[in-house]
Formats: structure tokens, sequence, C-alpha cells
């Protein structure tokens, strides 16, 4: 058992509505949709940010980011374009404490963010 949210969708003692899985990765649909594709892909190793990241994990976080790919080139976003987001810290909002990039497509998006 843990406390972590996103650890307990990886062992799905919470469900979620999956888009992809494999042994290192896995992405579900956003619970609170912010775009038309709202998609979460975190790792299965539990990190609570980037912060806590280090060298050991460079291959994990470049699988994260061609995970992204993969799933905005199969939901038909990559030609449109979409946005990767990753919160870290108090001062983003964070609000979940184990890593996750956040996949939002499918309409326009301003810039700078709010
Ligand atoms: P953060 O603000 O930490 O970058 O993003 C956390 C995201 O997790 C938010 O977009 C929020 O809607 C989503 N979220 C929070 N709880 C759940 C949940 O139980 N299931 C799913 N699928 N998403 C969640
Ligand atoms: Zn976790």
């Amino acid at each position: 058992m843990t406390d972590c949210l996103f650890c307990r969708i990886v062992n799905k003692e919470i469900p979620s509505r999956l888009v992809y899985e494999d042994e290192k990765v896995l992405a579900f649909e956003d619970i609170k949709p912010q775009a038309p594709a709202h998609i979460l892909i975190i790792p299965k190793k539990h990190l609570a940010s980037l912060k806590e990241a280090d060298e050991n994990d460079q291959n994990l976080l470049g699988y994260l980011l061609l995970t992204a790919r993969k799933i905005a080139q199969d939901k038909g976003l990559a030609e449109s374009g979409f946005r990767l987001v990753i919160n870290s810290g108090p001062d983003s909002g964070q609000e979940v404490y184990h890593l996750h990039v956040h996949l939002l497509g499918g309409r326009r998006f301003g810039w700078p963010p709010g």
C-alpha cells in the first residue's frame, strides 16, 4: 500500500482510463481535462517531481517524452500541434507529487501560460 495517488493508479488500486502501458510507463486520461485531449504520462517508478530525478533517470525521462510523442501521433494531434507540461514544485501549481507529463491537445493554447 502507498499513499501516492499515481502509484495507486499504477498498482490498479484506483481505476483510470488507460491510454498506454508498458513495463516502464503508464498513460491515462486526466480526470479533469483542460483540453479535448488531456493525457498524463507517468513513470511506474515513484519520483515525486522532476526535482528528485538525477542522471540515473536520463533514459526514463527521454522515454517519457518519446511516449508522449507517440501518443500524440496516435491520437492525431501531431499535425495540429500539442503541448507538454511538467509542473514541478509549489510555484508551478503541482498538485500530485508523482512525476507526470501532461499531454494537451485539440485546441489552441495561449502563451505565456497563466
Ligand atoms: P499537477 O497539477 O500535479 O501537474 O497535475 C495533476 C493532474 O492530475 C491534474 O490535472 C488532475 O486533474 C489530475 N488528477 C488528480 N487526481 C486524479 C485521479 O484520481 N485520476 C486522474 N486520472 N487524474 C487525476
Ligand atoms: Zn508515486
